[in-house]
């Protein structure tokens, strides 16, 4: 494009913004939460229990029950992947078990450990980037050193991985969200899970930290299959190796739905001794709730297609908007994903702070630009997060036109620098 061409597209964009600021908008696609017309197609829940009696009799109102309820890890067992044995139903947060595999790591021997964590010289975890804010932030909290590794479309680039692991002792972990990915949407494929299961590691207590956070939120009729990593890493001598992560957050209620944790034999026992110590059990009428309200893994299925059906046209108007406003221009890329909560939007380099900042500016409130990369620095500065679940469709659409404003402006301001 010509130097004329290019102030004539900036001006342009200017007036369209002045447009946009003066329209006093205030719109937010920050954070993925689930809108409250989701929330309402799981509020069953509300009266579903009327006496707290589990299936084998036990009183659910009483101390107890650690492991959570059976008839509960059976609805889950499929959709986690984790044999009902080797899968704990816990209190309302996965986040927060994956908080506490860290800290018991650090304050208790891992199987297969050495010593404990807080004992190592370093931690360091490796983090796939675009990656969650808050799995970053437990690292950082507790002084766990993160080194990004790049995304491909098949998972994390696993030559970068394989290299770093065999190569350092200290490198103890990684984060992943194997399917429909926070935020880039991608599902990890199965080489991409075999070779993680596979990898030879110079750390004997490495771990794998498998946030299926997104394991039944399919926005397609073809859900995505991944592959087993409990199994995969017990086929290569590495049973240990994969701690599995979930919760019905994102299928009932986000405030109180049940969290999951799964592994092997050896890390439920140590992972027992950790929480016996902690509670006396989790909250057994919740799980119960959830039992009565999904009733089994075909539930779950309906009920997910049910909230897919009022996700699906927000994330569609969000693809028909960029690309109406941004297609064929080079200003910017985004993801498509045929599940979970998030859209990525690349845009030019050194651009994605000022188009926050910018969009902001005209009352649309955007994930802070960075905060899919660790530290909250995003070198390349251009890859922004959009969460378009929570607010209604015409929100939506009024946001993404206000993006693609923005996006056009900065780019075109930022080629004239
Ligand atoms: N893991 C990922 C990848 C997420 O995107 C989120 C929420 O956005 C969570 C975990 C939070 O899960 P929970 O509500 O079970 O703590």
């Amino acid at each position: 494009m010509s130097v004329d061409e290019l102030i004539a597209q900036r001006d342009r964009a200017r007036q369209d913004y002045e447009a946009l600021v003066a329209k006093g908008l205030k719109l937010d696609l920050t954070r993925g939460k689930p809108s409250p017309r989701q929330l309402d197609l799981a509020d069953g829940m509300l009266a579903a229990v009327d006496r707290a009696v589990s299936a084998d009799g036990v009183d659910l109102r009483n101390y107890g029950g650690l492991e959570g309820l059976p008839e509960l890890r059976a609805i889950f067992t499929e959709a986690l992947q984790v044999p009902v044995g080797q899968l704990l139903a816990a209190g309302n947060s996965s986040l927060e078990l994956m908080h506490d595999a860290i800290v018991f790591a650090l304050l208790g021997v891992l199987p297969g450990a050495e010593r404990r964590w807080a004992d190592e010289p370093e931690i360091t975890f490796l983090c796939p980037v675009p990656g969650y804010d808050r799995h970053f932030a437990i690292c950082e909290r507790y002084g766990i050193k993160m080194v990004a590794v790049p995304m491909t479309p098949d998972g994390p680039d696993m030559d970068v991985v394989e290299q770093l692991v065999a190569a350092d002792p200290q490198v103890k972990g990684i984060w992943c969200v194997p399917k429909y990915s926070n935020p880039d949407g991608t599902v990890y494929s199965d080489d991409t899970v075999r070779r993680l299961a596979a990898m030879e590691t110079a750390a004997p207590d490495f771990r794998i930290f498998w946030d299926n956070a997104y394991a039944v939120h399919h926005l397609t009729d073809q859900p995505a299959e991944i592959a087993d990593v409990l199994a995969l890493c017990a086929e290569h001598g590495h049973a240990d190796r994969a701690f599995v992560f979930g919760s019905s957050s994102k299928i009932t209620y986000a405030g109180c739905g049940v969290a999951f944790f799964g592994s092997s034999p050896a890390n439920i026992e140590w992972w027992v001794s950790h929480t016996s110590k902690r509670s006396i059990g989790p909250d057994k009428i919740n799980q119960l709730r959830h039992v009565r309200f999904l009733g089994d893994a075909d539930g779950l299925r309906q009920h997910m297609r049910n909230l897919a059906d009022l996700i699906r046209p927000k994330f569609d108007a969000v693809d028909k908007i960029l690309t109406a406003e941004l297609g064929g221009t080079g200003l910017a890329t985004w993801t498509a994903p045929a599940g979970g909560y998030f859209i990525t939007l690349e845009v030019p380099e050194g651009c994605a702070r000022e188009v926050v900042a910018k969009a902001k500016a005209a009352g649309i409130a955007l994930t802070p630009a960075g905060a899919s990369h660790p530290y909250g620095d995003d070198p390349a500065d251009r890859t922004i997060r959009l969460a378009p679940t929570y607010p209604d469709l015409a929100e939506v659409e009024a946001a993404i036109t206000g993006v693609a404003t923005v996006v056009r402006l900065v780019a075109a301001e930022k080629a004239l620098s």
